[in-house]
């Protein structure tokens, strides 16, 4: 087989990628390899600010995506092998495919707790099915661990209901991949008055997929929308309990429990329990070989210019697979998040475009500023810049509003400009928020009048 471009992954930096080449070369030939039998969509995408975006993901099946783009051809395979330097790849089911461009966006993998391995009641959560099996197993269980402190984390704590829940996590703060100890304060009220929701309405397709096709993409940003968890402790009112500063340093299991589990923190504490979930991040899925050597990030990630090109010729990379590696704007950096999947996968396309028709690549202006849109215990959450300092060493201001229950809002300033912003809850101040990091423009003549709410400071900046 052979194909002008091919993609390899069906997940949103993948499928994103091949929709973009299909709408720039109708005529040109591409294959999209996915090892999953579903196909990650982006449907109702819409622009919040210029840069921020908000969108669903619609599982679709192959058949269905090679119907709506005539150009594009869906294998259901798992690539093992590439061959760069006769560009062609091959897979597990003995295709060969040669491409002239190659774009490679197979994701990322969790990283488990190291006693994953030891123990079946340690569980990840990845995709639509590890999801399910997740649901299965807290409905068994009256005491579960929840070990991590990123977003995955932070909904599970927030949606199991009737059991005790045990929040290990290793910084001083919750939720501290996202917010800073204040936003974390303003969040504490969430878990002792968490959500109470209706039986789910699953917008998902449900296809049971093969044992060995279970590696599907990572989850969509609905994952936890419409989620019930609930434990098998019904009797007692849940509760959360969060370990600060502490690790699991070992499992195993007890002598004498009605538990399976014991697991130890590295704070000395001991606690019995039915389940640990283990959210502590992901690596990169290189599980493929190349005759020459990737240039690879610290963290396992593929190392990508600003055209998203990796070290060997016409292979490109795209989403939690690579690790960006140009001198980035100063409000930029790179987070695994569904937002730069997309964002990376649609600029990869535009850009293996315009090197096969000799033509000028611009980067994409997502690539000014981080934005992030989420939700984290109940509240919208934006996340826009340096929200949180970085980069900036010491040498910012923060001016803060908070309202209790109703909204935290954070704004990052250096030099009287500012850098970042958090918003929660439903302030709108997205768009103003997002044009005065855009255009740095000088602060210092409206003080702290630039979060009094008794002034509309949109009017300023009309
Ligand atoms: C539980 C969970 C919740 C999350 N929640 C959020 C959230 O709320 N907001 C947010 O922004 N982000 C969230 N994320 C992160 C987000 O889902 C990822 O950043 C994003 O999906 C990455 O997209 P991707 O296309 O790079 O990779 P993936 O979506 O992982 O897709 C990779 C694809 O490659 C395929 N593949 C892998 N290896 C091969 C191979 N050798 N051959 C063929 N195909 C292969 C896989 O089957 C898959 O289809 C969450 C992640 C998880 C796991």
């Amino acid at each position: 087989m052979e194909a002008v471009f091919v993609i390899v992954g069906g997940g949103i930096a993948g499928v994103t990628c091949a929709e973009t080449l299909a709408f720039f070369e109708p005529e040109k030939s591409i294959i999209l390899l996915s090892e999953s039998s579903l196909i990650k969509t982006v449907t109702n995408l819409h622009a919040i600010t210029k840069i921020l975006t908000n969108f669903d993901i619609k599982e679709i099946s192959a058949q269905e995506f090679s119907t709506k783009h005539s150009n594009i051809t869906v294998i259901h395979d798992t690539l093992i092998e590439i061959n760069d330097e006769e560009h062609f790849i091959k897979t597990k089911d003995s295709k060969t495919i040669k491409y002239q461009y190659l774009c490679l966006c197979t994701g990322a993998e969790p990283k488990l707790i190291p006693q994953a391995n030891e123990f079946p009641e340690i569980l990840g959560i990845r995709d639509t099915d590890s999801v399910e099996s997740v649901v299965q197993k807290v409905k068994e269980s009256k005491k579960i661990i929840i070990v991590g402190n990123g977003g995955i984390a932070s909904e599970l704590v927030y949606k199991i209901q009737n059991a005790e829940i045990h929040w290990v996590i290793k910084d001083r703060h919750i939720a501290a991949t996202f917010v800073d100890p204040g936003a974390a304060e303003f969040f504490q009220p969430s878990l002792e008055k968490r959500e109470m929701c209706e039986p789910p309405v699953s917008k998902r397709m449900r296809y049971k997929e093969e044992e060995f096709k279970k590696s599907g993409a990572a989850l969509g940003p609905d994952w936890y929308k419409n989620l019930i968890i609930n434990g098998a402790n019904a009797e007692v009112p849940s509760s959360v309990t969060v370990h600060y500063q502490s690790e699991v340093s070992s499992v195993k299991k007890p002598a004498s429990s009605v538990f399976p589990l014991e697991v130890n923190l590295t704070d000395g504490e001991k606690i019995d329990c039915d389940l640990v979930i283990s959210a502590t991040g992901v690596s990169a899925r290189r599980n493929f070989t190349t005759k020459n050597n990737f240039e690879l990030s610290e963290d396992g990630g593929i190392q990508v210019n600003e055209y998203m090109q990796t070290n060997l010729l016409n292979i490109y990379a795209a989403g939690d697979i690579c690790s960006a590696n140009w001198p980035v704007a100063k409000h930029w950096f790179q987070m695994k998040l569904w937002t730069q999947a997309r964002q990376m996968g649609c600029y990869a396309a535009k850009s293996m475009v315009g090197h096969l028709n000799g033509e000028e690549v611009l980067q994409d202006f997502c690539f000014e500023m981080f934005a992030h849109s989420t939700r984290l215990f109940g509240y919208k959450v934006i996340l826009l810049g340096l929200f949180n300092g970085q980069k900036l060493g010491t040498n910012y201001e923060i001016l803060l509003r908070m309202t209790k229950g109703l909204e935290y809002i954070k704004f990052v300033l250096e030099n009287d400009k500012l850098q970042g912003a958090v918003l929660i809850g439903d302030t709108d101040l997205e768009e103003m928020a997002e044009n005065l990091i855009l255009n740095q423009i000088d602060l210092s003549p409206y003080g702290d009048d630039i979060l009094n709410p008794d002034i509309d400071i949109e009017d300023y900046f009309d």
